[in-house]
């Protein structure tokens, strides 16, 4: 497999699963390349949605597609905003107004624990009956106060106590080596090279 249709729009993920396929002699293109609409994101687990998009994308370019579901999901608020995490503010999509909710959300809050939930679904094509799926957490908590200008999405507000710092304060390369996305992409491509593109009778991970 050299050509692998990314089921996303989203520049932030686009960039990061670039960086991280870059070894591996793998290019990715992102799905507005061959004009594939947004699928639907119907469903109430990270998982459902992205089939969904891997699916979608594989039917409407015919080369297998990686999609990515992934959201913050903070303790306090039930797992909110889980799979809604990109549209929590409200439409359109806008990193600024989810943040400004999550605050809102979270104040007088003394559990501030969250972390982020990766889903990754590859389908080798449109009626794959046995896509490779991998997940991957990163955990952490939601501080009150913006730092770091790195990342996307939430995190200038996702602060690691093991690094002591938010994701926004870390370069790239320390973001993939440690994220839910690096996470779920190490397990599927460790995934992928005992498949061998094709299915085997040992597929436990
Ligand atoms: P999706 O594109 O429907 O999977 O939505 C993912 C949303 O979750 C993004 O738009 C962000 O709001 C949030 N998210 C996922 N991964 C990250 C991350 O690495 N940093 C910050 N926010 C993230």
């Amino acid at each position: 497999m050299e050509k692998l249709v990314l089921a996303s729009n989203n520049a932030g993920k686009l960039r990061e699963f670039r960086q991280l396929f870059a070894p591996l002699g793998i290019e990715l293109l992102p799905q507005a390349h061959f004009n594939v609409s947004e699928a639907a994101e119907p469903y109430a687990t990270f998982v459902e949605n992205a089939l969904a998009k891997a699916r979608h994308c594989a039917r409407s370019t015919g080369l297998p597609a990686l999609a990515d579901d992934s959201g913050l999901c903070v303790d306090a608020l039930a797992g909110a905003p889980g799979v809604i995490s990109a549209r929590f503010g409200g439409e359109p999509k806008s990193d600024a107004r989810n943040n400004a909710k999550l605050l809102e959300a979270m104040q007088g809050r003394t559990d501030r624990r969250a972390h982020y939930a990766c889903v990754l679904v590859l389908c080798r094509h449109a009626d794959d009956p046995q896509p490779l799926i991998a997940e991957g957490e990163w955990h952490g908590e939601i501080v009150t106060a913006p730092r770091g200008t790195g990342g996307f999405g939430y995190d200038p507000y996702f602060y690691l106590p093991g690094h002591g710092c938010t994701v926004a304060e870390l370069d790239d390369a320390q973001k993939n080596a440690g994220s839910h996305r690096g996470q779920a992409l190490a397990r599927l491509l460790e995934r992928l090279s005992r498949t061998d593109g094709g299915p085997k009778t040992d597929r436990a991970a």
